[in-house]
C-alpha cells in the first residue's frame, strides 16, 4: 500500500461513514480527495525541490571548499566547528572593519611582498582589477556600517566601489602624487599634466610609504584613522567585527591591529582570519567568554574561496 493510499484509507475512516454513499458517489469522492492529495503534494514538490537546491548550493561549495583545502595544520573538525563560528560571526555583527595585507590583492594578480621578492610596477596596479571577493564583501557590507583598514597601495578597494571615506590605507595609494621634500604635507591627484610640486617646484612622487621613508606625507592617513579610531568608540558597545584577510607575518602592521584591538576590548571585538599560511590566532584569545560567546574563527583558505564559503 502506497502512503497516498494509506493516507486515503485513514482519511475516509475518520471522516465518513461510507456505507451512505452509493458506489458512484464513492468513487466520485476517491477521485476529488485523490485530486486534493495530489495537489497537496504538488504544492509542497516546490518547496523540497527549492530544499533540495540550497543543500545542493551549499554542497558544492563546502566541497569545493575541501577539494582545495590544505588540511595540514588543522582537522577536519576544526575546519567546520571554524567555518560555523566565522558564520556565526557574519550573521550577528552589524560593525564591521575589513583588514586586509597583500594576500588580499594576490588573486587579482599582484605578487605578494613575500612571494614577489621585487616591488610591482604602476602598470601592473593601474591594470589590477578587483576580484569577486570585493564583491561578496562590498555585498555583505551593503546593510552594516563598515571601515576598510588595509596596507594595499593598489586602491582595489575603491575600485571595486568601496567608499574612499571609509578605506584608510597606511601605507598610502598609488593614486596620489606627494612632494619629493614633502614641502607642504599636501598631496595631489595623480594627473599626467602635474609633474612638479606646485609649492615649490621639486619632483612628485607617488604617496606610497617606503622602507626607511623619511618624506611619506602621513597626512591623508592620520585624518582617515582618527576618524576610524572615533568610529570604533561609538560603536564599541554595540560590538564590532575584524574580518581579516591575508595578512602575514613579515610586516604584520594589519596583523597586529587587529590582535591589539582583540586585547584592548576582549569583550566587544570579534575576529575571521583568513589567511592560507598563518592561520593561527594566539591561544589567550581563542578562550570562550561570556558563557558561549564565540569571538574567533580562523580559516587557512585564500581569500575568494574562503568568503565564498562563509558569506550568506
Ligand atoms: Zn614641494
Amino acid at each position: 500500500m502506497s502512503l497516498e493510499d494509506k493516507f486515503l484509507l485513514n482519511f475516509f475512516h475518520n471522516n465518513f461513514d461510507t456505507s451512505l454513499l452509493s458506489p458512484d458517489e464513492l468513487e466520485d469522492m476517491i477521485r476529488n480527495t485523490n485530486k486534493e492529495i495530489q495537489k497537496h503534494i504538488e504544492s509542497q514538490q516546490g518547496k523540497y525541490d527549492e530544499f533540495i537546491l540550497k543543500e545542493k548550493k551549499l554542497k558544492s561549495v563546502t566541497d569545493n571548499f575541501w577539494e582545495n583545502y590544505d588540511n595540514s595544520n588543522m582537522s577536519n573538525t576544526n575546519i567546520l566547528w571554524e567555518l560555523k563560528k566565522a558564520r556565526k560571526l557574519l550573521k550577528t555583527h552589524k560593525n564591521i572593519i575589513i583588514a586586509t595585507g597583500s594576500g588580499m590583492s594576490q588573486e587579482s594578480g599582484i605578487p605578494t611582498f613575500r612571494g614577489s621578492g621585487k616591488l610591482f610596477s604602476s602598470k601592473e596596479l593601474e591594470g589590477a582589477v578587483p576580484h569577486k571577493g570585493y564583491q561578496f564583501l562590498l555585498d555583505y557590507c551593503k546593510d552594516k556600517e563598515y571601515f576598510v583598514l588595509t596596507s594595499n597601495i593598489d586602491c582595489l578597494f575603491n575600485k571595486a566601489g568601496f567608499d574612499e571615506n571609509r578605506t584608510v590605507e597606511t601605507h598610502g595609494n598609488y593614486n596620489r602624487l606627494q612632494c619629493v621634500k614633502n614641502c607642504s604635507s599636501l598631496t595631489y591627484p595623480s594627473t599626467k599634466d602635474m609633474q612638479k610640486c606646485p609649492e615649490c617646484g621639486d619632483d612628485l612622487r607617488p604617496n606610497i610609504l617606503m622602507l626607511g621613508d623619511r618624506y611619506w606625507c602621513s597626512k591623508d592617513v592620520k585624518v582617515k584613522e582618527e576618524k576610524m579610531d572615533k568610529w570604533i568608540e561609538e560603536k564599541l558597545e554595540d560590538k564590532i567585527l575584524i574580518i581579516e584577510i591575508g595578512c602575514g607575518i613579515h610586516i604584520p602592521v594589519i596583523r597586529n591591529y587587529s590582535e591589539l584591538l582583540l586585547e584592548k576590548y576582549p569583550e566587544n571585538i570579534s575576529l575571521i582570519r583568513i589567511n592560507p599560511d598563518y592561520p593561527s590566532i594566539p591561544d589567550k584569545f581563542l578562550r570562550f567568554r561570556q558563557g558561549n560567546r564565540v569571538s574567533t574563527s580562523r580559516l587557512e583558505e585564500r581569500c575568494i574561496l574562503a568568503l565564498q564559503s562563509i558569506l550568506p
